[in-house]
């Protein structure tokens, strides 16, 4: 009996069908696990949550806030009519369901009077989605016969800080959970993305936070793996978008992992899976079309050394920052300068580089954040010292990652031989003394072709 945690979210929750789906998912695993479920919202529904809030604070339009009342009550109530078969209990989760969607037209409303909308509401509409969602899912499960509950994450015991809109778990976490939630009785249903902070105010994880939820909830209550369900095949060698042969990755260190998140493969958010990290519990990607294939295991350690290169990946939305002057030259604290004033203007630094010239120095930013962090290096420094700060918006940033490649003599030249031979410009190179990963900067129109190249360079659709 493996104590499992279970996170559905986006495309898997949509609507009723996809909801009887989890639930026939459960059914299956059920038999010889012991499972946690942890749901986001409907599909979008956080989203349209937040927009009707900026809606009723900037114009008040009560009417407005009513229709889309009617229609969240409706699409709730149809996901409930198809997914749930048993009268009584769709009829007692439609009240659950109405109730909390009448406390979230009242603070809607109150928005629309006061036209005040702070990040402590904003929480408490968003945190709606998931508390609408969660009472749907359990009902589906007691309609197929299967014990459950439904609670909140705070109901589960997950404490955060008062950072409202990105709040951070408590230490007391930890014990918490486990406290609230042991026994489990048959099949929790715990809302993801919502917890509350001391004073017992709703807060929230951040955006795609109930990944976090799900981590929190297997490492405090020591899960033997945490599963995430996609609608894709697992973790994949790239983007099978760009590149047909792309296939999916066995397994993965969580260090792989990291590396391929902060490079735009939407796997899982680094911070999601922290506490699965500390305690070393397996995660795994699981594909819900596919659910008896072991999909992706992201484990502790590096493994299978021997696969030099486990994925590659592009993001595109990026910009390159060059900072120059030959005033730079032997002039200490102009790097730690540029990155406070980066870092106080809340600007995202992905990639550095410094030649030993000193003349100048590279960053690689969003590429959203752009205007802002120029405006933040122009205020820092006077000319003399540093003479040009120049971007170029039309780039990509290219990561190859793998554990294997750390003491692995001639990766770099196998990947730079391979953007040679494509004819394809380097504009900027980084590689981390860990040497996970290998990311360059390349020109925009570039970036799916060098892709292609190296996955094909690294063999990683089994073509080599
Ligand atoms: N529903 C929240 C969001 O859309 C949290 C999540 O989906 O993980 O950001
Ligand atoms: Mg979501």
């Amino acid at each position: 009996m493996a104590r499992l945690i279970m996170k559905f979210g986006g495309v898997s929750v949509a609507d009723g069908q996809r909801l009887r789906h989890v639930g026939d998912l459960v059914k299956h695993f059920n038999r010889d696990n012991e499972i946690i479920l942890v749901t986001s919202a409907l599909q979008g529904v956080t989203d349209s949550l937040l927009e009707c809030a900026r809606m009723a604070a900037t114009e008040g339009n009560v009417a407005e806030v009513i229709e889309f009342i009617e229609r969240l009550t409706d699409r709730h109530n149809q996901a409930i009519d198809e997914a749930i078969q048993n009268p009584e209990i769709a009829k007692e989760v439609k009240a659950v369901v109405g109730e909390r969607i009448n406390e979230l037209e009242k603070a809607y409303i109150g928005i629309c009077y006061l036209g005040e909308l702070t990040l402590r509401s904003l929480d408490y509409i968003s945190s709606y989605g998931e508390q609408l969602a969660a009472p749907i899912l359990s009902g589906v499960l007691r309609d197929m016969g299967i014990e459950s509950a439904h609670f909140t994450g705070a109901d589960a015991g997950i404490v955060t800080n008062s950072d409202y809109g990105d709040s951070r778990p408590l230490e007391r976490t930890y014990d918490l959970i486990p406290q609230k939630m042991l026994p489990i009785k048959g099949v929790p249903v715990v809302t993801g993305f919502i917890a509350k902070d001391e004073k017992g105010t709703i807060t929230t994880l951040g955006r795609g936070g109930s990944d976090l939820s799900a981590s929190l909830i297997g490492a405090a209550l020591d899960a033997d793996e945490i599963w995430f369900w996609k609608e894709t095949s697992g973790v994949m060698t790239t983007d099978p978008k760009m590149v047909p042969e792309a296939k999916p990755i066995p397994s993965i260190s969580y260090r792989e992992a990291m590396e391929l998140s902060y490079f735009g493969a939407k796997v899982l958010h680094p911070r999601a899976i922290e506490p699965a990290i500390r305690k070393g519990i397996p995660v795994r990607v699981k594909c819900t079309f596919d659910p008896d294939s072991p999909g992706t295991q992201i484990v502790h350690d590096d493994v299978q050394k021997e696969d030099v290169i486990k994925a590659v990946t592009v993001h595109k939305n990026v910009a390159l920052l060059n900072i120059s002057g030959a005033g730079m030259i032997g002039t200490p604290g102009v790097a730690a300068r540029a990155f406070t004033a980066l870092a106080r203007a809340g600007i995202n630094i992905i990639m550095i580089s410094q030649g030993s010239s000193e003349a100048s120095i590279s960053l690689l930013i969003e590429e959203k954040q752009l205007e802002k962090a120029e405006d933040a290096l122009r205020a820092e420094f006077p000319r003399d010292l540093v003479k040009e700060i120049s971007h170029n918006s039309d780039v990509c940033a290219l990561a190859v990652v793998g554990a294997g490649m750390a003491g692995t003599p001639g990766v770099a030249a196998r990947v730079f031989k391979a953007m040679g031979g494509a004819r394809i410009n380097v504009l900027m190179i980084s590689q981390g003394s860990s040497e996970h990963n290998i990311s360059f900067v390349v020109s925009r129109k570039d970036g799916e072709h060098a892709v292609r190249e190296l996955h094909r360079e690294f063999g990683l659709g089994g073509e080599a």
